[in-house]
């Protein structure tokens, strides 16, 4: 694969959620036990951190340790790609900081803006690539392109 574009098309397609109940690709190979399914869309970019319909990692749906564990050899050699912990903390302390301006009677503070259209996602976790964040992968698609375009 040589192009930047269809493996970004590949990754999203790899972390949207399909079906009525919101489950990736991820999650159903974890609900089914998979082992090899979890390792390869792993390693593919799926994204461990997306949460089903239900607010569920797929992580937490996987149907036996043994499943699970899987997901922690990837852990443990990609620490990075598990990194929603550390957004998740920083959600709820800008949540705090929202709830304290709304009872004061101020409007509450922006924490961060989209890369690409200046989105406000604030309490979102963002998609992000390198230093920069994105308010959805389209946007983040869209930089990537505008970034191979001007380096040609
Ligand atoms: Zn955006």
């Amino acid at each position: 694969m040589t192009n930047g574009t269809n493996e970004l098309d590949i990754v999203e397609l790899l972390n949207s959620p399909f079906g009525g109940h919101g489950l990736t690709l991820l999650h159903m190979a974890a609900e089914a036990g998979h082992k090899e399914a979890i390792s390869v869309l792993l390693e593919f970019g799926a994204d461990p951190s997306i949460k089903d319909g239900q607010g569920q990692l797929a992580y937490i749906t996987a149907v036996n340790k043994d499943t699970r564990n899987e997901f922690r050899r990837f852990m443990a050699k990609h620490p990075e790609k598990f990194d929603y912990q550390k957004a998740q903390r920083a959600l709820a302390a800008e949540k705090r900081l929202t709830v304290q301006a709304l009872a004061s009677g101020q409007s509450p503070p922006i924490f961060s803006r989209c890369f690409q259209c200046a989105l406000d996602i604030t309490g979102k976790i963002p998609f992000e690539y390198a230093e920069y964040k994105f308010c959805s992968t389209k946007c983040l698609k869209q930089h990537r392109t505008e970034k191979s375009l001007k380096k040609s």
